[in-house]
């Protein structure tokens, strides 16, 4: 190990340094998982992993140090990461968080994963989430993560009585917490941004489309997207670039965009980029803490040359109701194949077939996704379906074009990811609406299709919420990735909140 490498611990390198070192034989890959897979354990109390098989991860690294000794090493090889447990995966099980599937394993791998693996990342294990990605908390699992008999909420390194976000909140914290250099986490309306602004990490949701959906269980399927989550925006480009691309015959709604180096344009100048500042984003519903570090961050931004154009997005409010009628609308259609027939959980004592659907689903479901199935039923029923599914994807094709006329006037948007720095356990558990609200600044986006970012930007002062982290949300037109990734990584060279370490880690 050189020197430099020696003085700063493992866990602290980005990717980008783990995989220089890997590639220059300063590190082996199985060190790199061994010394992982050891925090992993020490930090069990975080509660991220759902599952581990270091047999199958060793297995990985062993087949990444035989690629780089042969000379044929891909981009990420022998980096560790680890995935959303919302992602197939065959050395692992996938819950989605769910009863449902538990100790579930897929015959085949999803195709980010696959990407990822081919790029070299040796796989650490899966993390926790809300179940089937719908949540904001992470509260809404029914796994016990691993190294605890019991169901236990996810843990935020920077305060544990805090909920890391959600739905990717075991992304979140696996990354704050210095127990992988990345994880992968899934967008439907927010759940990269929320818990890497909620942990002070970075995330990125590309454009719908730009990461094959397939191998990850279905949410919302017009929504959903795969994006990385990881320190800076920076090693988000490295891993993002891995996992792009069209993906026809799997995913026909991929886009047919060819595969980019997003780290290309990592470097390039902000001078002059137009920054868009929507009205609507800071409203009396921000809190004081949130809004101060976005306002400094932006000011950051002029230092950096950007200019901020004031723009509007009108439609903001109306991006809660239509995003809660079309996400638990299709939500309510997807789920429908958990029915205890071909896999997952089957209800013991039945009597016929339908009282076999009815006890497998009432005892295979949470809460949160049995609330969702039955307003999905409703919206989408005869006699409801024009009054609130229609109108709502009319007002989500207003909500598009109003992206599009405000990106006449900039290149990129930026405004808070939450109202709020990340709330107490327990805290509105039981408040769905509340938990809905606080996905007012992210939903937008995700409904327009549009790639979006968070990073770090600043810490809370007020007593209450002393020293959780604030992210910024950064929103592009489609396809726009590079810019985003540049304009965050532009950001991340003129200051040190993506460096910030939670105490203990
Ligand atoms: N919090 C939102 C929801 O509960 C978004 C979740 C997500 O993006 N997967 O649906």
């Amino acid at each position: 190990m050189s020197t430099t490498l020696s003085q700063t611990a493992l866990h602290d390198l980005s990717v980008q340094a783990l995989s220089k070192a890997l590639r220059h034989k300063q590190l082996s890959a199985v060190e790199v998982a061994t010394h992982f897979l050891q925090r992993a354990q020490v930090h069990s109390a975080i509660g991220a992993f759902v599952a581990i098989d270091e047999e199958a991860t060793f297995a990985q690294a062993r087949a990444a140090d035989a690629r780089i000794a042969a000379g044929t090493a891909g981009a990420l090889e022998g980096v560790p990461i680890a995935h959303k447990d919302i992602f197939v995966t065959r050395d692992f099980a996938t819950t989605a968080g769910s009863r449902m599937l538990k100790g579930y394993r897929s015959p085949f791998d999803a195709t980010v994963v696959n990407k990822l693996a081919q790029a070299g990342a040796v796989t650490l294990g899966k993390l926790n989430c809300d179940e089937f990605a719908m949540g904001s908390s992470n509260e809404n699992s029914a796994i016990a993560p691993v190294g605890s008999d019991s169901v236990e909420p996810v843990r935020n390194p920077w305060n544990q009585d805090r909920i890391p976000g959600g739905s990717s909140g075991g992304s979140a914290a696996a990354v704050a917490a210095r127990l992988a250099p990345a994880a992968t986490g899934t967008d439907t309306g927010g759940s990269i941004r929320q818990p890497a602004a909620f942990c002070g990490i970075t995330g990125i949701k590309p454009t719908y489309g730009r990461a094959s959906r397939y191998g990850m269980v279905a949410f919302a399927s017009s929504l959903d997207q795969a994006g990385p989550m990881a320190r800076s925006a920076e090693d988000c480009a490295l891993l993002l670039s891995a996992m792009c691309g069209p993906d026809p015959d799997r995913d026909s709604t991929s886009l047919d965009v060819s595969a980019e180096n997003f780290a290309l344009k990592l470097n390039d100048s902000i001078e002059g980029l137009r920054i868009g500042v929507p009205k609507e984003f800071f409203g009396d519903g921000l809190s004081a803490d949130v809004r101060a570090s976005v306002e400094a961050a932006l000011k950051q931004y002029e230092a950096l040359g950007a200019k901020l154009v004031p723009i509007t997005l009108p439609r903001t409010e109306l991006s809660i109701p239509v995003y809660y009628i079309i996400a638990p609308a299709e939500a309510s259609s997807n789920l429908s194949r958990f029915d205890g027939v071909k896999f997952g959980h089957r209800a013991k004592d039945y009597g016929d077939l339908a009282d076999m659907y009815k006890k497998t689903r009432a005892e295979g479901f949470g809460d949160e996704v049995k609330r969702r199935i039955m307003i999905g039923t409703y919206v989408l029923s005869h006699g409801y379906y024009d009054a609130y599914y229609l109108q709502a994807q009319k007002i989500r094709r207003m909500i598009a074009d109003d992206f599009q006329n405000a990106f006449k006037d900039c290149d990129v948007i930026a405004g808070p990811v939450a109202p709020t720095v990340a709330w107490r356990i327990g805290e509105i558990s039981d408040d769905p609406v509340a938990n809905y609200l606080a996905d007012i600044f992210t939903l937008s986006g995700s409904l327009a299709g549009l790639p979006g970012m968070s990073i770090p930007v600043g810490f809370a002062a007020a007593q209450a919420d002393k020293g959780m982290p604030i992210g910024m949300q950064l929103l592009g037109n489609y396809c726009q990735e590079a810019r985003l990734l540049n304009a965050a990584h532009r950001f991340q060279q003129a200051t040190d909140y993506h460096l910030a370490k939670p105490a203990g880690f």
